[in-house]
């Protein structure tokens, strides 16, 4: 059929499919905004408040809200994003072991300007909407389309009964990973909380839990919900789901709670959710002594629960953290980074276990449910350092030279370099458990094998010694030239006005 729609972008507009990721971030934010995707650009800033660390360090922030649809049963996740991008995060998914499929919208630059391409999501979403198969089809528009306004809420909301849920997740606009997968856990929470006030909605797989139930919104290691549950028991209370659920019909249980606890602080369009179905969030989560006795009263009170038993509580589990912390403690100087946003939690268990805790930067931005945890680490002297940038952290770790880095990899490289050994805070710690006894004994046990491998790390340096540095590392005949006039010829070659002083995330 013909088109007879323009088929070049207007000249005001800058050909985002050529520049793709090189368009910076703030020229990208100008053509989403041009594009009609304000209010998305305005929510987004309003959620995730920028600081210094305003554009992923890390990988791709839409490896986040990927992560969480692809960990769902019965849950599509299509990508319309440049190649390079899907390919990047079909990767690091399969990576990370999620056996399934990674749906792809291609498109050019005649497909994007012309409209074709929200055509091509809509026959792709049209051919997914199977019953048979899926409860819900999850389209991400990644930098490019979302900054052209590709219009994903212009998709049916649903087809043959397979809910459609459209989310932009750019780099320009999502500040990190962890806040993607509040951007997709928001986006179900509020089609759930809709599908509720219109009638009855299927039971939780497992059947409907009698006492009055906790949902735990952040992902955590799959023990720490069986803690929690036995922790909750004498109060009369029960875990819920874990938000992002897994099954789409734990998020009606999920929002059929007594009360939401916000265990990672980050999830701000969830707990939205959550208030506006009359749930009260409370922030923080039970590691260590007192992150336990507060928060126990904090869920026993939001919860009407009378005190006698929020202290029965306390009194059944807090002596066994105790004995674990006293039985495995940490000694040493330990600096701790992250953007999994659990970062502040981790740190409050280190503390408790005896290390000398100076220094937390974490990726995710300052709010109302880590204002607990924040207020208890400075009280004890640490400094808490929110939407930390790279930069920030490598400081840290230099001038604090502590005996254990706890990192994301540029910080784990850099202290390694410096013979300091180091764990990474998303392999090693954050898919660890933290809560309870559990938690105490866990932490301390990795921690403490680090910390024993020093003189490891100080026979590497030694061994290493004299084999160079950055572009001259290496074992030469003679000690590569940097020829810096080349980088000064080819620096002045780019052209003066570059698209953008602010490089886009990646
Ligand atoms: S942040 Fe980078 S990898 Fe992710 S969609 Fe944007 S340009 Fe692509």
């Amino acid at each position: 059929m013909a088109d007879n729609r323009t088929k070049t972008a207007p000249d005001t507009k800058p050909d985002l499919a050529a520049a793709g990721c090189h368009a910076g971030a703030a020229e990208m934010r100008r053509a989403a905004q041009a594009a009609g995707k304000s209010d998305v650009l305005e929510g987004y800033a309003r959620d995730y408040p920028q600081g210094p660390h305003d554009k992923p360090q890390s990988m791709c922030p839409a490896f986040g809200s990927l992560r969480v649809g692809l960990r769902m049963r019965r849950t599509a996740s299509v990508l319309c994003g440049s190649a390079c991008c899907v390919y990047g995060l079909t990767f690091t998914s399969h990576f990370y072991g999620a056996r399934r499929t990674v749906g792809y919208v291609p498109f050019n630059s005649e497909t994007l300007v012309t409209g074709k391409l929200f055509e091509d999501i809509r026959d792709a979403v049209h051919e997914l909407s199977d019953p048979e198969h899926y409860d819900a089809v999850v389209v991400t528009n990644l930098c490019v389309p979302s900054a052209s306004g590709v219009p994903l809420q212009l998709l049916p909301e649903q087809i043959n009964g397979v809910r459609i849920i459209g989310i932009d997740v750019p780099g320009f606009g999502v500040p990190t990973h962890a806040e993607a997968k509040d951007v997709l856990a928001g986006a179900m929470l509020s089609y759930a909380r809709k599908e509720i006030a219109q009638g009855p909605v299927p039971a939780p797989r497992q059947g409907v839990e009698e006492r009055p139930t906790v949902t735990l919104v952040g992902e955590i290691f799959p023990a720490d919900p069986v803690t929690i549950n036995m922790m909750l028991e004498p109060m009369g209370l029960a875990a819920g789901p874990v938000v992002p659920t897994r099954e789409w019909r734990e998020l009606y249980a999920a929002l059929d709670c007594a009360v939401a606890a916000g265990l990672h602080p980050f999830y701000t369009a969830s707990f939205r959710e959550f208030e506006a179905a009359g749930r009260p969030v409370v922030g923080s989560a039970p590691v260590g002594c007192d992150g336990t006795a507060d928060w126990l009263q904090a869920i026993g009170t939001a919860c009407n629960v009378p005190q006698v038993k929020i202290d029965q509580a306390k009194n059944a589990i807090l002596p066994a953290i105790k004995g674990a912390l006293a039985g495995a403690p940490v000694k040493g100087r330990v600096t701790l980074s992250g953007y999994e946003g659990s970062e502040l939690l981790v740190a409050r268990l280190l503390v408790e276990s005896g290390a000398e805790v100076p220094y937390v930067g974490t990726a995710c931005p300052k709010n109302a449910w880590s204002e607990a945890d924040r207020q208890w680490l400075e009280a004890r002297g640490v400094e808490v350092n929110f939407r930390a940038s790279l930069e920030e952290d490598l400081a840290a770790l230099e001038a604090l030279k502590p005996d254990l880095a706890i990192g994301t990899t540029p910080v784990v490289q850099k202290a390694k370099q410096m013979a300091i050994p180091a764990l990474y805070f998303t392999n090693l710690i954050s898919a660890r458990p933290l809560m309870g006894p559990a938690g105490a004994g866990s932490v301390a046990q990795v921690v403490n094998a680090a910390i024993a491998n020093t003189e490891r790390f100080e026979s590497m340096r030694d061994f290493f010694e004299g084999v160079g540095t950055g572009d001259a590392s290496g074992i030469w005949e003679d000690v590569p030239n940097e020829h810096a006039e080349f980088r000064k010829k080819q620096r002045a070659r780019k052209p003066a006005k570059p698209l953008s002083e602010e490089p886009v995330g990646c």
